[in-house]
């Protein structure tokens, strides 16, 4: 397979001139399990571990190597595994942030090229949710795209199409069905060579089904198993950055699977009543919960009838509520700019018309 098929392209061609070391080759990561990883070069796929000196350096996991990275690989060395010296910088990344710490940010995927936020248009549609996963693919700089599947068993989908519009703005929306195979000439405009795309979206929305239908016959054979080399022990393992037979890249990791887009205030309410009942008894409206006077949560804390764990996580689920609603700001505003520079662009082509009819008086570009 050749690199422009792996996804490479002028923006990571850029990068290696200036980050190349003398016998490194780029490759791009598709498999990765306990820090032992898949790398796909031009010539072939190899197991691999980060270089010592790659170890030293990394300030946190998000440093790591993660399945879409690009990295900077040499040949075998004693253990019989290629040595990973670099990762080059990535153009998007999805990212599972452990309660808030920047260090402990884990990489799901990287160098995503268009997020398809799968949605059922059946009983489990969900305005919200897909609200939610937009902002997870805004985040990560990947293009969402919103899929509303199984089209075949929803009698209102042009009602449903417009609902979507209203919250995604100028983003595509396409509904399809996994299951008929409808609506499935979308996928080519999005499937060339070297795009690499993800499907996200609850379990049950139907990822798997139409991934299979996009893989097709040669399902057997993208997800073959491999086996990982390392000091006589063998690992399986399945291939997490699947090649489609239109030449697009698809990468499914269980961490991607698993991605659950940031909790609303409102589902932290609602799940922690108790706590928030203690905390309306504390003494100072602004109580920080730290040992001030007349704390409600100390004191139950103290005495038992608050667990612990159940004050982090709630704690730790209300951070993440305040970071989306932040998030959600910068959505509306970015997605107010897009609207902005779609009327600019209209005035500007109707200018040139104009202008190219003669009717401006006077020229120009
Ligand atoms: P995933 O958890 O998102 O990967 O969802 P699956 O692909 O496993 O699908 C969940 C269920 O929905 C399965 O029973 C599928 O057969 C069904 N399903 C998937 N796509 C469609 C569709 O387009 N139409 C209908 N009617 N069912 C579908
Ligand atoms: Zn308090």
């Amino acid at each position: 397979m050749s690199l422009e098929h792996l996804g490479w392209n002028p923006y990571f061609d850029a990068l290696w001139a200036d980050s190349r070391t003398e016998d490194a080759v780029p490759g791009r990561i598709s498999a990765e399990h306990k820090q032992r990883y898949q790398v796909m070069t031009a010539e072939r796929e190899l197991s691999a571990r980060v270089a010592g000196r790659f170890l030293h350096q990394a300030a946190g996991q998000e440093d790591f190597p993660a399945v879409g990275d690009w990295v900077a690989v040499t040949g075998h060395d004693n253990d019989g595994e290629a040595v990973i010296h670099a990762v080059l910088p990535r153009r998007s990344a999805f990212t599972r942030n452990e309660a808030g710490l920047r260090t402990q940010a884990q990489v799901l995927a990287a160098n995503v090229d268009t997020a398809f936020l799968v949605s059922g248009l059946d009983h489990d549609f969900n305005l919200r949710r897909i609200e939610r996963y937009l902002a997870a693919a805004y985040d990560s700089s990947a293009t969402p795209v919103v899929l509303l599947n199984k089209s075949d068993v929803c009698e209102e989908i042009e009602d449903r199409r417009t609902q979507v519009e209203a919250i995604a703005m100028g983003v595509s929306i396409h509904a399809v069905s996994a299951e008929t195979g409808d609506g499935f000439e979308v996928f080519e405009q999005y499937l060339t060579p070297g795009q690499t795309v993800v499907l996200l979206g609850s379990s049950g929305v139907g990822k798997s089904s139409i991934v299979n239908r996009l893989i097709g016959e040669e399902r057997l054979k993208t997800h073959e198993v491999r086996e990982w080399d390392s000091r006589g022990r063998h690992t399986t393992t399945f291939r997490q950055l699947l090649a489609l037979p239109s030449g697009a890249l698809v990468i499914d990791t269980p961490g991607i699977r698993e991605l659950k887009p940031w909790v609303e205030a409102e589902d932290v309410s609602a799940t922690f009543d108790d706590v928030e009942q203690l905390i309306a008894k504390c003494r100072f409206n602004d109580c920080g919960h730290n040992g001030e006077p007349g704390c409600a949560v100390g004191a139950a804390l103290e005495s038992g009838e608050l667990d612990p764990k159940r004050w982090r996580s709630y704690v730790s689920l209300q951070k993440q509520a305040e970071h989306l609603s932040a998030r959600r700001k910068d959505l509306a505003r970015r997605q107010a700019d897009k609207a902005f520079c779609k009327k600019i662009d209209q005035y500007r082509r109707q200018y040139k018309k104009l202008n190219k009819d003669g009717r401006l008086g006077r020229k120009w570009d």
